[in-house]
């Protein structure tokens, strides 16, 4: 496209008027006055009051976050709100890079910058609203980035009074790249793999892993199941399901007063893959025969001809397993127990006494016993209903069978409430 054809793109979109119209009127005053083509264009957009040479400085169209970031713009102008201000590290290479994370209506994103355009980025403070120019889209790690070179200026132009509302979001509308701020309840014990601490928060919309580094992680390792908790990072959604990932720089775990209550306790008849849910049985089969697998002493994930698939090759641990049959009336589930939670739901002290233990000895310590276990959905079983993993898992006692199986009851009379009430309609 030649200079002139973009003047006149950029003044049909400017005007709402169509290019025909708009080439016929420059042919008119070409003729009438005898100027140039372009000069024309110049002498009828000024006519219409359109300034085609402030729009080509770049002081034209705002484009928001998500469009910027769709369709991976190299040079766009956008007004966003600075929702956590920039931090500085050193790179590996010994130079400096600084992370803000910014929002505006449509998502949120990281803004990046590096060695002397760091400067720009540090003076900028939570809450501004900042108009910026020739900014580009990149991608780290298949993350999405809006970067900083030296062609680009930021400029403060308005303040924010609530900066968090742009970020918060519930379970059910995580979105790849995005830094958020999650409120839920813990739903499995936070574990410590050495590297991360992991666990599961759910709201009343679903549920999702948390991973977190660092300081995070240890104040993560200090939540307990059932908890309130408020997580802030960013979002990875690789593998299908989103996880957030609360990194050392920027990202929080903070127990929280939260007022919802996530619907986690289901029958096993209404569970679909993917869920994360409380269920509580009998324990109608033990499969304790091979009870560990050749794990990566790292990350937990089962090695396959010396290598992990995140660690590479790798001299394999031996890790617990133990494997139940778990039936509510409804259906039955096959639970497995991996680590820690197998050693313990088996009634073992350690390790050693699990792999050791008779086979005969844990199925009669476990077979009818009463379990409540949270679960996450793995799909269909091929001979049970279902085929899940515990995150969380304790045998009840008889108190404790007392209380569930009021709950029980009290759920099934208001069942029999609304199945009578629609009776009563017909
Ligand atoms: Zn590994």
């Amino acid at each position: 496209m030649s200079d002139v054809d973009e003047l006149i793109e950029r003044l049909a979109r400017s005007t709402g008027r169509s290019r025909e119209e708009l080439l016929e009127k420059v042919r008119e005053l070409q003729e009438r006055w005898g100027i140039s083509k372009e000069g024309a264009v110049l002498a009828l957009a000024s006519e219409l009051g359109v300034d085609l040479m402030e729009a080509e400085t770049g002081e034209g169209e705002l484009v928001s976050l998500e469009r910027a970031i769709s369709d991976g713009l190299k040079s766009f102008d956008a007004e966003f709100v600075v929702v956590r201000a920039p931090e500085v590290v050193e790179t590996r290479s010994g130079g400096r890079m600084a992370t803000a994370v910014i929002a505006d209506e449509t998502r949120s994103a990281a803004l990046v910058a590096f060695d002397e355009e760091v400067e720009k980025l540090r003076e900028l403070s939570e809450g501004d609203v900042v108009r910026g120019e020739n900014l580009r889209t990149t991608a780290f790690r298949s993350s999405p980035q809006i970067v900083i070179d030296e062609e680009t200026s930021l400029r403060v132009v308005d303040e924010h009074e609530d900066p968090d509302e742009l970020i918060e979001r519930t379970t059910s509308e995580l979105k790849h790249g995005e830094y958020v701020r999650v409120r839920g309840v813990v739903v499995s014990e936070p574990t410590d793999t050495g590297e991360r601490v992991h666990f599961w928060l759910s709201d009343e919309e679903g549920s999702v892993r948390v991973n977190a580094w660092g300081d995070a992680a240890e104040s993560a390792l200090e939540l307990e199941y059932g908890q309130g908790a408020v997580v802030e990072g960013w979002v990875s959604t690789r593998g299908g399901n989103p996880v957030i990932n609360v990194l050392r720089t920027h990202g929080r775990v903070e127990p929280a007063e939260v007022p919802i209550r996530p619907a986690i306790k289901r029958r096993i008849r209404d569970l679909e893959e993917g869920d994360v849910a409380e269920i509580s049985g009998v324990v109608v089969a033990v499969y304790a025969r091979r009870r560990y697998y050749e794990a990566c002493p790292r990350c937990g994930r089962a090695v396959r001809d010396g290598e992990c698939p995140e660690h590479g090759p790798t001299e394999p641990e031996r890790r617990p397993v133990l494997n139940l049959v778990v039936d509510d009336g409804t259906g039955t589930a096959r639970v497995a127990f991996f680590g820690d939670l197998a050693v313990d739901i088996a009634g073992c002290d350690s390790r050693r006494e699990f792999f050791d233990a008779e086979e005969e000895e844990l199925e009669e310590r476990l077979l009818g016993e009463s379990i409540s276990v949270v679960v996450r959905v793995r799909g269909e079983g091929i001979v049970e209903d279902y085929d899940a993993v515990a995150l969380r898992g304790q045998l009840l006692d008889d108190e404790d069978l007392k209380r569930e199986v009021s709950m029980l009851l009290r759920e099934l009379e208001g069942e029999a409430r609304e199945e009578g009430s629609e009776a009563g309609r017909d």
